[in-house]
């Protein structure tokens, strides 16, 4: 079940709030808290008239990260008028001093929040909520790494009712869009973007639309994208329209983690996961925790794939080759030739994951490089593993270049206005890749076409390094590839 969160109803707000809300497996809650108190009343009797789905009625308590203040009597008063009203369920925290007391037919949803953290203790509290008999227990908790999430995983595999755990935060996503395919009852759910009533929410449209949550299940094949950020990433709408049109019993799912020392263990947790994309700033780790590595990932020192193998880990590289394609169509296009690049010089900014595999592919290609790189050690290291040269990102400017890559972050969205190499510094010929791919063009590629480069963007690459890690994935091209 999905339950869609409502709050901050007013009376002749409640019936176009819960008029879109139709249809079997959804559920909505009146969060009655984020009403003011002298409308609450009003408000679940409206609701209660107009509602074509089934209702859960909470109050929660400002020390439950609500914003409920008044007596707790009034309180356990409210949730019993609603009850009485014709809500399907009530939701009361575990720790309450007084459950409500419910007509029969009106099920109890157990429910308890931290907004700080993952406690330690889950299982232990589960046991504890499980025995109050209610009809769903529901844990939250504020997710302060992603290995909270496999936390919850664990309290939802042990739970003998059934379960709503959730990983709140930017970190729980996984938890909320994998509910069933994790073994839990219900998912929470906001109405829209920008109308959630707990960290972290997912809307109902991307929650059904997107990732399909409401139709995946125990065999369901999970992929996903690990690296932070990944809000920006275009992977979830590209694999989860695939997985749709397919028909396929898969989901594609941003897994967002701020450490590098959490993927080994993400890696290593129980989860039916068959591949992951790496991104930003994970490639290097994603090689390292990996137990086997293809040839050319090894070489590079930077994987952007994994593939489960007979239940190992193996790395992958679909950068360099996805890279080389793209700029070698555009220069061909450009009639700028890829002899350009045989004999001919290319500077890499960067010295992450993606400017070891562009360095990698531009030298494979006969380039000489050099790497430009902002912490001086690492494009020296990157220069040195692959037997190139680098520059101090200072001097950048003066390294003459016939195909320049950008690999740094920077001209992403949000900040779409920089650009890593000074305008007046681009020559009147050459070839310019930006491997940022949102916007799809960027500042450096506006600026280079201007002086008379052949602007190659990121967007390309982003299609051809997902298509390969489709391959790998499924040993089969992916449908409806616009850039193949
Ligand atoms: P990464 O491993 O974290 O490397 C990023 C590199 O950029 C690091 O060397 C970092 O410097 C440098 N950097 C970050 N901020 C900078 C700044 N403000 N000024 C100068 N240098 C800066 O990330 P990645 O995986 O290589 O990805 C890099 C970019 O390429 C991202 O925007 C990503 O979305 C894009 N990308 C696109 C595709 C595609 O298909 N189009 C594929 C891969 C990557 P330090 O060494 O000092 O940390």
């Amino acid at each position: 079940m999905i339950c869609v969160s409502l709050g901050d109803l007013t009376p002749a707000g409640v019936g176009p709030a819960l008029a879109p809300l139709t249809g079997d497996g959804l559920v909505a809650e009146i969060r009655l808290d984020l009403s003011p108190a002298d409308t609450r009343e009003a408000v679940l009797r409206e609701a209660a008239r107009v509602a074509a789905v089934p209702l859960v009625a909470t109050c929660r308590p400002h020390a439950e990260g609500g914003r409920y203040e008044g007596s707790e009597a009034a309180r356990v008063r409210l949730l019993e008028l609603a009850a009485r009203s014709g809500f399907a369920y009530v939701d009361a925290e575990f720790a309450a001093s007084r459950l409500p007391e419910l007509p029969s037919g009106v099920r109890l949803i157990l429910s308890q929040h931290d907004f700080d953290r993952t406690p330690p203790g889950l299982v232990r509290m589960l046991r504890r909520m499980e025995a109050r008999r209610p009809h769903l227990v529901k844990l939250c908790a504020m997710a302060r790494s992603p290995l909270d999430c496999l936390r919850m995983v664990e309290a939802i595999r042990a739970a003998r009712l059934p379960m709503a755990g959730l990983a709140m935060g930017e970190l729980g996503a996984p938890t909320r869009i994998l509910y069933r395919a994790l073994g839990g009852a219900m998912t929470y759910a906001s109405a829209a973007a920008g109308a959630e009533t707990a960290p972290g929410q997912v809307s109902l449209a991307d929650l059904r639309g997107l990732y399909r949550a409401d139709r995946l299940g125990p065999r369901t094949r999970v992929y996903g994208l690990l690296g932070y950020p990944v809000a920006h990433s275009r992977g979830p709408a590209l694999f989860n329209r695939v997985f749709a049109a397919e028909g396929k019993n898969a989901v594609y799912v941003p897994i967002a983690m701020p450490d590098a020392r959490d993927l080994p263990h993400w890696l290593a947790a129980d989860l039916p996961a068959h591949g992951y994309s790496v991104t930003i700033p994970h490639k290097e780790a994603a090689l390292a925790a990996a137990a086997e590595r293809a040839k050319a990932a090894a070489t590079i020192g930077a994987a952007n794939t994994l593939v489960r193998r007979g239940g190992a880990w193996r790395a992958e590289n679909t950068d360099w080759r996805a890279a080389m394609q793209t700029i070698d169509r555009a220069a061909r296009h450009a009639g700028f030739g890829s002899e350009a690049l045989r004999g001919g010089s290319a500077l890499v900014l960067g010295a992450g994951g993606a400017a070891r595999a562009l360095a990698y592919g531009l030298a494979r290609a006969g380039a000489r490089v050099t790497v430009a790189g902002r912490t001086a050690v690492r494009a020296r290291r990157l220069a040195a593993s692959l037997g190139m040269e680098w520059a101090e990102w200072d001097r950048r400017a003066r390294v003459p270049w016939n195909v320049l890559a950008n690999t740094t972050p920077v001209g992403m969205e949000p900040r779409a206005e920089e650009s890593p190499f000074p305008a007046a510094s681009l020559p009147r010929q050459g070839l310019v890749f930006d491997a940022v791919y949102t916007p799809p063009e960027t500042r450096l590629l506006r600026e280079a076409a201007a002086a008379g480069c052949v602007p190659v963007s990121g967007a390309g690459m982003f299609e051809l390094q997902a298509d390969a890690q489709y391959r790998l994935w499924f040993r089969r091209p992916m449908p409806g590839l616009s850039s193949r």
